[in-house]
């Protein structure tokens, strides 16, 4: 503060973004004052130095022990009684159950920063957004692994709101009837870290480098555009999304879809781009659901086969193209399927594939 003024003395003018951050540095530093003062817990009264312990006896107060703490206006230090257990050595602070620091030395304010940052940018992206936003000095590891702990606070709620799906123990969801409720379902690669793909071979025999992201979304549809193409809801959409099995993944978005009203649904469609694991979970958990290659696939996977079909003759594959797509686009999908069975071919890709449908 002193060096702001001075600076405006001898120029007459004010630096506004030195002045606002020196005044919030200062603000920050009365606010840790303070807080340490409120973080002070006195030693327990004669009568009262014996808590529970977990193994079923009881801990003793032995002393008051300090710890720092990193709160929203800065470092502050908290003092607050330790006990322990006679009988299994356990040590416990509860006042750090209390005030909801046990094992970590940032408030739940700064924990919360942490987790916004930590989960949208990388993890050095976020310790320093947090100081030029919250003015907190933290480590990029500090990002990482409270971002980490939270992200598995989550998975573990979500695991337990899956197991009690699979129990079919689920609440029945009330509301209004839906006409048309849809699920899809897709994956994709994303590149990790080493550590994250240890034990597992990539498609080529290389250690993989890739993780196999499976995602799902829900969403309501209840108009068409003027050329007839469905148009999903506005604010519909709900997402879930995991890296594990399709096994786990078919319970996940079964109960995303059970929590959207599935079983109230008039029209249950469920839209995939054909891969295999995507109709068996529709098998299991969606039976009697509509099921759908989306145009935009079902596009793909016609190019795959113009390609297959007249290799490196790109005039040939449009023209090709132009005929096929326009049955699928305009729906004519037996025609298209008829004409595809009918495909004699010479690539011995082909061939060896049997029946193309
Ligand atoms: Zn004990």
């Amino acid at each position: 503060m002193r060096v702001v003024f001075n600076a405006h003395r001898k120029s007459g003018r004010w630096e506004l973004e030195a002045l606002e951050m020196a005044v919030r540095a200062a603000m920050h530093r009365a606010g840790a004052t303070a807080l340490t003062t409120l973080l002070q817990f006195p030693a327990p009264a004669a009568g009262q130095r014996d808590v529970p312990c977990a193994c079923g006896h009881q801990a003793r107060y032995r002393e008051l022990r300090s710890k720092p703490v990193l709160t929203a206006v800065g470092p502050a230090e908290t003092s607050r009684p330790y006990y322990l257990c006679p009988d299994c050595h356990h040590g416990q602070f509860p006042a750090d159950v209390e005030l909801d620091i046990v094992n970590t030395e940032f408030s739940p304010g700064v924990r919360r920063m942490l987790a916004l940052v930590g989960q949208e940018a990388p993890f050095d992206h976020g310790r320093q957004q947090i100081k030029l936003l919250a003015d907190l000095e933290v480590t990029t590891k500090n990002v990482e692994r409270t971002a980490e702990t939270i992200g598995e606070d989550i998975a573990g709620g979500e695991q337990v709101e899956i197991q009690r799906a699979k129990q079919l123990d689920l609440p029945i969801v009330l509301g209004n009837p839906i006409p048309i409720l849809c699920v899809q379902i897709d994956a994709t690669g994303i590149p990790v870290v080493k550590k994250e793909t240890v034990g597992r071979q990539g498609k080529d025999g290389h250690p993989a480098r890739h993780r196999d992201a499976k995602l799902g979304c829900v969403f309501t549809q209840t108009t068409w555009d003027p050329e007839g193409y469905p148009i999903r809801d506005p604010d519909s959409t709900t997402y879930v999304g995991a890296i594990e099995t399709a096994e786990e993944f078919g319970k996940r978005i079964y109960l995303e879809a059970w929590k959207r009203g599935w079983s109230r649904a008039a029209k249950k469609v469920v839209i995939g781009d054909g891969a295999e694991w995507i109709w068996n979970i529709v098998a299991l958990h969606f039976p009697g659901a509509i099921q759908i290659v989306d145009l935009y696939h079902a596009r793909q996977h016609l190019w795959d086969l113009a390609r297959k079909l007249y290799l490196n003759q790109e005039t040939e594959q449009r023209r090709w193209m132009m005929v096929h797509q326009d049955m699928l686009d305009k729906g004519n999908v037996e025609d298209l399927v008829a004409s595809l069975r009918s495909i004699n071919s010479s690539n011995p890709e082909l061939a060896a594939a049997g029946p193309l449908l």
